[in-house]
């Protein structure tokens, strides 16, 4: 597991200004080759893809596989009988299969044919560039190379090949990517300090955050002790202070703590952004956050934006406005920044919950795409972000968290199990229909969520998908025996 860390650091050997000069040159010189390295590699996938579509043999053969495809699809998208239809359906996906190995193969044997023509590996192209435009450090260089080739390899996966993300822009500001194998910490009177390259050294400063140091110390005495391995790590300015960015390799966690069974039931909502409660034990629960909260909060750094945007229209020129344009462009982001780190904050308190009651797994919904867009009533709310973070948090401390299928989730009693419409009387309370019970609807919603069982992993699996598809077919049924009795009628 990684653990990161936050050090302040100075200079102490005799070559402090040069060095704080090369660590400000050498992030200078990374922000250039980061943005040309990753550009290299959008380069180069246009020009095999350029190549590959060059060849007559694969157009043909693409738009031939193409063409079947569509022809299965529309056959399946056709058939009535549901067995029949099912059976169509496969024979599509498999039709679909092969055109996607067909694209894979033909994209492997045009890398291999770009890669004789250009000579050398990715790798070594991209150093090659790196070594001709800037002036780096062969430490600095390895880490660039590995980081721009993990941050594409993340873009393409998340749809930058399809346009659904646009290409990456390092920051000036980038911290400098230091190799782990570099740091070599040591102790001397109590103090601890680093050596680095061109015989710099580091004094580590821990205490910057008073409540902090014994923990920082404890993190350092474990790297001395070579218990915490040293990754890479990076450096970055703070207000002209540095700081070392640690990332540590720590042993994984016993996992053998939490107690068996025992699963954390979370309520995504509006009015309390996260209700949280066990499976097996009915009065530990907790609502998390507050929407009252977060408006008022918001509200005021939009009103102060405003306030400077209608100043701003009244200031010609010169310094005044340069320096209140700053301040907006500054509030802006601050802005921007305030549901990530709300959001920060939720997923923290809801892993830190399930820690303190050792609970080893965290049940969430599986918020559908149109089911999201309702409950965020918010603009810029993004529940698909608190969940990312809860799910890296959680993993963190080996707690696994898996998604179920949100159907009826908040209609149905958490203590009988009857479901009706309208038992959720009002936006916080529920009143069970068949038993009596009445509950906080949060508290109901988070209990199904716990105690439930049907996990899903994609929203065609969920019960809510399934009914939708069922009433579409019943309709389609319903025309046809219409159509069926009025062709009758008509003879
Ligand atoms: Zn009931």
């Amino acid at each position: 597991m990684i653990l990161t860390r936050k050090i302040k650091l100075v200079i102490v050997s005799e070559n402090q200004n040069e060095g704080y000069q090369l660590i400000r040159n050498e992030i200078r010189e990374q922000h250039k080759a980061l943005n040309l390295a990753y550009n290299h590699l959008y380069f180069e996938h246009n020009a095999i893809q350029k190549l590959k579509q060059n060849d007559e043999d694969y157009k043909k053969k693409c738009s031939k596989l193409q063409e079947q495809v569509n022809k299965k699809y529309e056959e399946y998208q056709k058939a009535k009988d549901t067995q029949k239809k099912e059976k169509l359906r496969d024979t599509y996906n498999k039709k679909k299969e092969e055109l996607y190995k067909f694209e894979k193969e033909r994209n492997e044997e045009a890398r291999k044919a770009y890669q004789q023509v250009v000579g050398f590996t990715q790798q070594t192209r991209i150093r090659n560039l790196i070594n001709r435009e800037c002036n780096l450090m062969s430490d600095t260089k390895d880490g660039i190379t590995s980081k721009v080739t993990q941050d594409y390899k993340n873009d393409c996966k998340a749809g930058l090949l399809y346009g659904k993300r646009s290409l990456r822009n390092y920051r000036k500001d980038n911290p400098l990517l230091v190799r782990g194998r570099s740091l070599k910490f040591y102790k001397e009177n109590e103090d601890y300090f680093i050596k680095w390259n061109k015989g710099i050294v580091f004094k580590c400063i821990l205490h910057i955050r008073k409540k902090n140091i014994a923990e920082l110390k404890s993190v350092l005495e474990n790297v001395l002790l070579n218990t915490y391995k040293v990754c890479d790590s990076s450096i970055s300015f703070d207000n002209k202070e540095m700081i070392l960015n640690l990332s540590l390799n720590i042993p994984d966690k016993e996992t053998q703590d939490y107690i068996p069974g025992r699963i954390v039931g979370v309520d995504l909502g509006i009015k309390i952004p996260a209700y949280v409660s066990l499976s097996d034990k009915v009065y530990v629960r907790k609502g998390i956050g507050s929407i009252d909260d977060f408006l008022r909060v918001r509200t005021q750094m939009q009103e102060r934006r405003r306030r400077l945007q209608k100043s701003l229209a009244a200031v010609k020129g010169g310094k005044g406005r340069e320096k209140k344009l700053k301040a907006l462009e500054r509030l802006k982001e601050k802005e921007a920044n305030f549901v990530k780190t709300y959001n920060h904050f939720l997923s923290t308190q809801i892993v830190t919950f399930a820690m303190k009651n050792q609970a080893g797994q965290i049940n969430m919904e599986f918020l559908e795409f149109d089911k999201m867009k309702n409950k965020s009533l918010l603009r810029n709310w993004s529940y698909y972000q608190l969940q990312t973070m809860i799910e890296y948090k959680a993993k963190r401390e080996g707690i696994v968290v898996r998604y179920v299928d949100a159907y009826h989730t908040s209609q149905t009693c958490s203590k009988c199990g009857h479901y009706e419409e309208g038992q959720r009387n009002t936006q916080e309370k529920f009143v069970c229909k068949n038993c009596d019970f009445e509950v906080n609807a949060d508290y109901n919603a988070s209990q199904n969520i716990a105690k439930s069982t049907s996990y899903i992993s994609d929203s065609t699996e969920s019960e809510y998908h399934k009914q939708k598809q069922k009433v579409l077919e019943d309709v389609e049924k319903e025309k046809n025996i219409i159509n069926e009795q009025l062709s009758l009628f008509d003879k």
